[in-house]
């Protein structure tokens, strides 16, 4: 006899366990699993990791800056990566273990540890257990892809999950992949003492931004030391007497680069292979991605898709909406939608993107009548009084109705300073009212305002 429920829930990513909470709050009785560690990604081998490490990278670069700023160190700048890897490590596990602790200390909430399998769509196993409930959440998110590349086999690789166990310093760390992941840990490496090779197969880095901000990305990158090779139409690797060797064309002489450590950061793979998702007739694209509606149905009633594997967000931000859009729905008589989200992400380089809405060229493409407005970093005084003036501003605006399209806010503080352009969009506001407001000085959100005076027709 399977252990009855009213709600299961698969993983203990940014979705899983706040819905957990939430039903078993409302008085359903809740079951969770969980194969690997508490928090899933973001908090393991994601975004609190990395942002930890951007956050060292940084210090490293403002020391080694130090004599600019009329600061002096005595002797070199080192870094103690045993030091870094353990700050991370109490960093990520606080959360981890706040996570594990909160969920089995819920009421009306049990806690499974192990791989959950569907049986039939309302039924899951785990282990040895059978669980049954005429609710399902999936929350199983995503692990890093391992392409099928040429000489692959045979060759040692890291991912951004092993990268994060060394407590060694890569002395050269050829990265394939010129995305977030392999752009934020080229510079994090490179700024711990690494030298660093990206290999891109397509034309440019961070390739789903506007070329502006793709050549400035680049620019940012090699300033910095790291060698850059876009074009890489066939890449193959081989394991080599130092370590690595990855060739940019496997059909002819391109150039090679050796390095002694590869991290593959060419995208994600869904972990919806091995759900047992054909059991329960949940239907999946060839890339594994769940089919949801705008509410986070399946096309099986009583089975919800939330966070990565649904492919509407790829976020920690995104997928912890998509708990709220479901408790939403389901408790509060609250209709909420994943359309009525706007896009909106941060590129964690330093100086970082922020990004929100439509890219110029999305604006280009909708056929509307667009008003553009661009300044650079270099005009903008908190930037110089920080020593960090590199990148730009650009706000896009729809002629006609006057609200913001999108924002791409490559700078220091990009990241915090897109929110102001993001909430613009969600109170549906025109850009004239951000436009006579009065932001406080000196900061980058001050020219804003300033910034929109020069709006003008894209
Ligand atoms: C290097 C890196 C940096 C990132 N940085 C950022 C960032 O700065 N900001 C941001 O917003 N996003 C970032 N992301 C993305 C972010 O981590 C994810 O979008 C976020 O974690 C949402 O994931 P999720 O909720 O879908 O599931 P996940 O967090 O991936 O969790 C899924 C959980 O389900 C478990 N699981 C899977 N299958 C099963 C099964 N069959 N049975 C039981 N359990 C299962 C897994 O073990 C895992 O714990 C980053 C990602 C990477 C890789």
């Amino acid at each position: 006899m399977p252990n009855e429920f009213d709600a299961i829930v698969i993983g203990t990513g940014q979705a899983g366990p706040s819905l957990a909470a939430r039903l078993a709050a409302a008085g359903m009785k809740v079951a969770i699993a969980e194969r690997a560690r508490f928090g899933g990604t973001c908090i393991n081998t994601g975004c609190t990791p990395t942002k930890t490490l951007v956050a060292g990278a940084y210090a490293a670069h403002v020391a080694r800056r130090s004599a600019e700023f009329g600061v002096t160190i005595e002797g070199r700048v080192g870094v103690d990566m045993k030091r870094v890897k353990a700050r991370k490590d109490e960093i990520s596990g606080s959360s981890r273990t706040g996570i594990e602790t909160w969920l089995r200390g819920l009421p009306n909430c049990t806690v499974y540890q192990g791989h959950a399998r569907f049986e039939s769509a309302h039924e899951v196993r785990v282990g040895d257990q059978l669980l049954s409930a005429d609710k399902i959440f999936i929350n199983v998110g995503g692990r890093a892809t391992i392409p099928a590349m040429p000489g692959l086999p045979g060759t040692p690789y890291l991912t951004n999950s092993s990268l994060l166990d060394m407590d060694t310093l890569p002395p050269h760390l050829v990265i394939v992949g010129g995305g977030a992941v392999g752009l934020e840990f080229g510079q994090i490496f490179r700024r711990f003492g690494s030298e660093v090779t990206i290999v891109e197969m397509g034309p440019r880095l961070a390739a789903h931004e506007d070329e502006d901000v793709s050549a400035t990305v680049l620019d940012i990158l090699q300033r910095e030391g790291i060698q850059v090779y876009l074009n890489a139409k066939c890449i193959a690797v081989a394991r080599s007497a130092d370590g690595i060797v990855a060739h940019t064309d496997c059909t002819s002489d391109g150039p090679d680069f050796a390095g002694t450590h590869l991290l593959l950061s060419v995208g994600r793979t869904l972990n919806t292979g091995d759900l047992g998702l054909d059991q329960a007739g949940v239907a999946r694209d060839a890339r594994g991605t769940i089919q949801v509606d705008d509410e986070l149905r399946t096309n099986v009633p009583g089975i919800w898709a939330l966070g990565d594997c649904n492919g509407r967000g790829g976020f920690t931000h995104t997928s912890y909406n998509d708990f709220e859009i479901v408790a939403g729905n389901l408790l509060d008589h609250d209709t909420r939608r994943v359309s009525d989200r706007i896009t909106a992400y941060n590129l964690y380089i330093d100086p970082p993107l922020g990004r929100a809405g439509m890219t110029e060229a999305q604006a280009r493409a909708s056929g509307r009548r667009v008003l553009m407005a661009k300044r650079p970093m270099s005009r903008v005084s908190r930037a110089i009084e920080k020593g960090e003036t590199q990148g730009f501003m650009k706000l896009l605006v729809d002629g006609e109705s006057k609200q913001f399209l999108g924002a791409a806010i490559l700078g220091t503080g990009g990241d915090e300073v897109i929110h102001c352009v993001l909430d613009m969009m969600y109170a549906h506001a025109p850009y004239t009212v951000m436009q006579r407001a009065v932001h406080i000085h000196p900061t980058v959100s001050e020219l804003l305002p300033t910034t929109l005076g020069d709006l003008h027709p894209l």
